[in-house]
Parts: structure tokens; sequence; C-alpha cells
């Protein structure tokens, strides 16, 4: 018997932000370290195989390389499929 795990695949699409936004909050929150940054005239988005937006990268993440950002986005998902799992643990268990 065979187990195939799909491992989640990350995009990436860098989008122009508009120059007419400036009264609004730059500031975004990096989906792979968790810490707030301030976007530049480009964002740099993450998205998962199926294209669903998951969140933005800084400056710090993006020049650590693609293989670092894309192991540290599987980790994310990785725990976040544990946290799920804890949970419907729980409920089974009450
Ligand atoms: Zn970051």
């Amino acid at each position: 018997m065979n187990i195939q795990v799909k491992l989640e695949t990350m995009q990436i699409q860098i989008e122009h932000t508009n120059s007419n936004s400036s009264c609004c909050e730059n500031y975004q929150l990096c989906y792979l370290c968790q810490q707030h940054f301030e976007r530049k005239e480009a964002s740099v988005i993450l998205c998962d195989d199926q294209g669903n937006n998951c969140g933005e990268a800084c400056t710090h993440c993006i020049a650590k390389g693609y293989s670092w950002m894309h192991n540290q986005f599987q980790q994310l998902n990785y725990q976040i499929n544990l946290s799920v799992n804890r949970e419907s643990n729980e409920l089974i268990k009450v």
C-alpha cells in the first residue's frame, strides 16, 4: 500500500501597490515571520497551490531566498493542519 503525501506548493505573486494610496496604512503583517513591515512600492503575495491568498512576505523574508520561504510556508501549513487535528480530537473526546 502506497501512501502519497502531497506537499503544499507556494506561489508568489508580485503586485505593484498604488502610489495614490499613500493616505492608507502601509504596514502589513508578514505571513512567514508574523512581523509588521512597511510595504514598499511592490508587495509580494504568497498563494497556495490553489491560488488562495495566504498573506504577504516582508523584505527580510524575501532576502532569505525562495527555498527558505517555501520551507517556512510548508512548516506554517503543517502547524495549521496539526492544530486543526488537535481540535477535532478534543471534540471527539467530549
Ligand atoms: Zn517576514
